[in-house]
């Protein structure tokens, strides 16, 4: 809805999920299809991006590990700049919106200047490759919880992670952005006392055409890395519950 009060347009954080067109949500499609000017990083995919109707813009404001091209703020401020020029402005992003997708602090400076917006839940990458890999995040007997992590820190800054919390034998741990601080990770987590032989996995590029997956263990994890010469996207899976992918994958 354009927002009545101040002439401002309406801005709607969508979740493209992790890439397949098939995954999008109806309501989702229905944004990309309708938006004034489309936002998008460089998860978004270009078949997801090929369903923007001709003639709409499509800004990218793409982030890539190392070399963000915009800056968080600065992308805050092209959405407040957007949104006074376009009746809807769609905000693309890949998974979901408020799943270490920095969605929530792009809904905070919209509210701080007055602009409506909405969010549209996309499948997140831990239920996307879960999916893809068949991978389930809990079974019963082998997982009672999952956690998720971000493997990403601020510049200058140490992973801030309990490690503690995350001994749990029977929790499964996602990691996104995990390959860059990999080493750091695996060390962490068996210091805290995971056993060093927890099934793991990495899906690159998971639920696309692209999708590439290593099953293997906690501490040979970086190797595995390595040796695949796995590249971002990709996520990291621990947890006895990749035993049970091992069967789910006998078609
Ligand atoms: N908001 C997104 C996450 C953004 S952080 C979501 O909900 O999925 C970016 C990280 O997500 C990547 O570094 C990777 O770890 C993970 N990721 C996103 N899409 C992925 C995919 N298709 N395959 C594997 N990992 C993916």
């Amino acid at each position: 809805m354009p927002n009545q009060a101040t002439d401002n347009g309406h801005v709607v954080l969508v979740g493209a999920g992790p890439g397949d067109p098939d995954l999008l949500t109806l309501r989702a499609l229905h944004f990309i299809q309708r938006g004034d000017v489309i936002v998008h990083d460089r998860l978004v995919s270009d078949e997801i991006l090929g369903l923007v109707p001709e003639g709409v813009e499509k800004v990218f404001v793409g982030k890539a590990p190392g070399r963000h091209i915009l800056k968080q703020e600065e992308i805050n401020e092209l959405l407040v700049e957007l949104a006074t020029k376009h009746k809807l402005v769609v905000r693309l992003k890949g998974g979901d919106p408020f799943v270490f997708g920095r969605g929530s602090e792009e809904a905070e400076h919209l509210i701080k200047h007055g602009i409506s917006y909405d969010v549209v839940p996309g499948i997140t990458a831990a239920a996307g490759c879960g999916a893809a890999a068949r991978i389930p995040l809990t079974h019963r007997g082998m997982a009672r919880s999952v956690r998720f992590i971000t493997g990403h820190h601020k510049e200058g800054h140490g992973l801030d992670i309990d490690w503690a919390t995350l001994a749990d034998p029977e929790m499964t741990v996602v990691i996104y952005m995990g390959l860059k601080n990999l080493n750091n990770i695996v060390a962490n987590m068996i210091q805290a006392g995971r056993a060093p032989d927890t099934p793991a996995a990495i899906v690159e590029n998971g639920a696309t055409e692209k999708q590439r997956i290593a099953y293997t263990s906690l501490q040979d994890l970086p190797q595995t890395r390595l040796e695949g010469d796995f590249k971002p996207p990709s996520l990291l899976i621990v947890g006895q519950v990749i035993e049970i992918a091992k069967i789910l994958n006998h078609d």
